[in-house]
């Protein structure tokens, strides 16, 4: 019998010892997220500077960022583009859902998660979606140490969430370091900053609507679901495809 997906021996040694990138077989590439009481090492990939002579002595990031929806639906917290800018209109923010505007980021997730399959996934990318919030709580945390030459990439930080109403990266960041993310590539690891154009979907008014969004007449602010999810729940599970990224 030829079991050819089987390896054996030194092969499956070495497999046991690769980590396993990018959300695992899938290859959906899942938000970084922190429920209260936990923290993570993370490892920044992209989130150079803007020259500073170019700025004001500003520190811009140069990351793509937009406006985005994020509330529970079917079952998961889903983000979705708000197409008021681009479209000129917008059916989620006919529906009055409560709109981000977000700083997207690659960074490599250290934590070791397992999956409801038993699969084990480690150095995991992940989008890291920066709010104001969260942008004011990241540069009170690591302002002095960000190196104008290199910004965000190959920063470290471990990053905690100590309040539960706090952004979905967390609220109290502490600086490692920086690593030389080439020393990292040669060590095996996938250190490639993702494409948001790829990895961000891009649902148009009309597709909004015929899933069914704008038609709730206008009323009352809906609150922000990181504000109201039970953090008990499973907010993002590995292996979901309801997950729409
Ligand atoms: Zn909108």
């Amino acid at each position: 019998m030829n079991l050819s997906y089987l390896k054996r021996g030194t092969d499956a040694m070495k497999e046991l010892e690769n980590p396993v990138m990018s959300g695992g077989s899938s290859g959906k590439i899942l938000r970084f997220y922190l429920k209260k009481d936990q923290s993570a090492l993370l490892t920044f990939l992209d989130g150079s500077l803007l020259p500073m002579s170019e700025t004001n002595g500003e520190l811009v990031f140069d990351v793509p960022g937009t406006y985005e929806h994020s509330f529970m639906h079917e079952g998961v917290v889903a983000d979705f583009i708000c197409t008021l800018e681009s479209e000129g209109r917008c059916p989620l923010c006919d529906e009055r859902k409560y709109r981000f505007y977000n700083l997207f980021f690659t960074a490599i997730d250290h934590r070791k998660n397992v999956s409801k399959q038993g699969k084990v996934f480690e150095y995991n990318k992940r989008i890291v979606a920066v709010n104001r919030d969260a942008y004011k709580m990241l540069l009170k945390f690591l302002d002095e140490r960000i190196d104008p030459q290199l910004g965000f990439v190959g920063l470290q930080m471990q990053a905690e969430k100590v309040k539960a109403k706090s952004s979905m990266i967390g609220d109290f960041f502490k600086f490692r370091g920086y690593v030389d993310l080439d020393q990292l590539k040669a060590q095996g690891m996938d250190v490639e900053p993702l494409d948001f154009s790829k990895v961000l979907v891009y649902r148009n008014c009309e597709t909004l609507e015929k899933m069914g969004f704008g038609k709730v007449q206008a009323g009352t602010f809906q609150n922000t679901p990181y504000e109201n999810v039970d953090d008990s729940s499973e907010l993002m599970p590995l292996d979901d495809d309801t997950i729409p990224f």
